[in-house]
């Protein structure tokens, strides 16, 4: 099998003084030698001092920082696993993600002292790394020696496990090997335009798939520069755009990501005329967001993808981002994408069925989950959960998760469809669409929505803006008005705690 290659050390030798990555919180500027230069001393101290054995896991529970991606590189120096934790989980919570993926030190904040240490004499792990200035992580890396020598690794050794998001049920980790992340730098690379020129801005958490592999990875993979943000904010990141002497190309985000920026005040002022790439995914994207941005003359490129393919799987060329507004386009190199009924074969065009993906960017199965990895493959397709379909020209529309799906008077719903329609409303700031169980219909569609500040919207103006839109198996009966909607870590709406909230039957 092929050798696991080091792109940074690649870099340090090629381009070593050119800038691989900006922490923006510290400003810290790393060159691609220095950079590599961390990194194999960092490798050194988790071998040598802390024991770090090939294959043993590094868990890592920290806000978005440069450092986290070095502790991922130096793992694969050393034949280790990177385990990237996500920071918003309750301890208890991470017990359940610690004690199922038993890593041997636990590199933390400051700021998650408390969490972290307490999740670590919990599941044993025996070794801690303090980040920041004064922190034991700079302190080893001061005191080691670069790497003698990489571990031998290839393409099918586990690089990473990777949590889902959570949004259906328990996260399950999924196996994420080097070869995986090698094919979705390759196959993201050409519709993402990364290139040694590309300037990245990372808001996403690294943590997810999303942060980590759009387009961090493969932007470091081509010799680019990657700017790292602490923790997304919509003023921040729409400053940093404008700003010429950063001269940021290539953002990414899940649209609400794009929604908190449109509702900024700063928005409508900010240049976006350096801005190549605009990518967007990771949940349903309402098309009257889209044209949001368009007006601002940014096209946003719409992709689909999962943690489990490392991610990309679909992806729409700017060319097309106008034109096929809604689509996440068409599967990217070296994937192949089936869209399959319930009894298995394959669906028409235009037919919906659920999206089955396979290729080098599919992880090999689930940590610790028999269970899971004999429900999800099928000869080596994975299957996605994703309700698709694809019209004439081969263009792919994620329509939503099979599950969140409800059926009203024996016709099928998909909530994504109906909150696009509610997002056309000037006064919706969000909006979620759950099936209720009700006696008459089976289900029937509730909404729950957020109005932006300084607007009023009344339930018959919704309920009108509904008719007038939709069929009437589809709009929504009942109408809740929240603050906000709870959303996870990756800034996707959680509908489990919304079925929780307001699932008990009503009229
Ligand atoms: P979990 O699997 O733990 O429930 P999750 O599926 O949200 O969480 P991720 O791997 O982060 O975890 O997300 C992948 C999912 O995100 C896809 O299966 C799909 O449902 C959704 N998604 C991604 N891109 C798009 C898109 N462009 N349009 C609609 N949905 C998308
Ligand atoms: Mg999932």
């Amino acid at each position: 099998s092929v050798r696991y290659y080091d792109w940074i050390a690649h870099f340090g030798r090629r381009t070593p003084g050119k800038i691989a990555a900006i922490d923006l919180a510290s400003d810290r500027r790393l060159s691609y030698a220095e950079f590599d230069g961390r990194i194999s001393r960092l490798a050194t101290h988790l071998r040598d001092a802390l024991g770090v054995k090939r294959g043993d896991r590094v868990a890592v529970l920290a806000l978005n920082t440069t450092d986290t991606l070095e502790v991922q590189f130096a793992c694969g120096r050393i034949g280790a696993v990177f385990l990237p934790l996500n920071t918003r989980l309750t301890v208890p919570e991470l017990q359940f993600i610690v004690g199922d993926s038993s890593p041997k030190v636990m590199v933390h904040d400051t700021d998650l002292a408390e969490v972290a240490l307490t999740v670590a004499k919990l599941c044993n792990v025996s070794s801690a790394l303090l980040l920041g200035p004064g922190g034991s992580y700079e302190s080893a890396i001061a005191a080691s020696k670069p790497l003698d020598r990489f571990e031998s690794v290839t393409h099918d050794d586990i690089s990473t496990i990777m949590y889902t998001s959570g949004t259906t049920g328990l996260p399950k980790g999924a196996i994420i090997t080097h070869g995986m992340t090698f094919w979705n730098c390759v196959n993201l690379g050409g519709p993402a335009y990364v290139s040694p020129s590309t300037v990245l801005l990372t808001v996403l958490p690294l943590f997810h798939t999303g942060g980590l592999n759009c387009y961090t990875n493969p932007v470091l993979h081509a010799g680019g520069t990657v700017l790292i943000m602490r923790a997304f904010d919509p003023g921040m990141a729409l400053q940093l755009i404008s700003d010429p002497s950063y001269g940021i190309t290539q953002f990414f985000g899940v649209p609400a990501i794009y929604q908190f920026m449109a509702q900024h005040p700063s928005f409508a002022t900010a240049d976006f005329s350096r801005l190549v790439i605009g990518g967007v995914g990771g949940a349903p994207m309402p098309v009257p967001l889209l044209k949001v941005w368009e007006e601002r003359g940014v096209a946003l490129q719409q992709g689909y993808g999962m943690t489990e393919t490392s991610p990309a799987v679909l992806a729409l060329d700017r060319e097309d981002a106008a034109r096929k507004a809604g689509s996440s386009g068409k599967p990217v190199l070296h994937t192949e994408v089936r869209i399959v009924r319930p009894d298995g074969t394959d669906a028409d065009v235009g037919e919906l069925g659920e999206l089955w993906v396979r290729g080098p960017n599919v992880t090999p199965g689930y940590w610790n989950r028999p269970d899971a990895n004999q429900s999800s493959f099928t000869d080596g397709w994975l299957h996605t959960g994703d309700a698709t379909r694809v019209d004439e020209e081969g263009f792919y529309y994620i329509v939503d998760r099979w599950k969140d799906m409800y059926i009203s008077g024996g016709e099928n719903v998909y909530p994504a469809e109906v909150e696009s329609v509610l997002h056309q409303l000037a006064g919706i700031a969000e909006a979620a669409v759950i099936g209720i169980p009700n006696e008459q219909w089976g289900e029937v569609g509730m909404a729950i929505v957020a109005v932006k500040p300084g607007h009023t919207l009344r339930p018959e103006e919704i309920h009108a803006h509904c008719a007038a839109n939709l069929a009437r198996f589809k709009c929504p009966r009942l109408i809740e008005f929240v603050d906000a909607l709870p959303r996870n870590a990756t800034g996707k709406i959680h509908k489990p705690t919304l079925r929780q909230k307001f699932s008990a039957p009503k009229a």
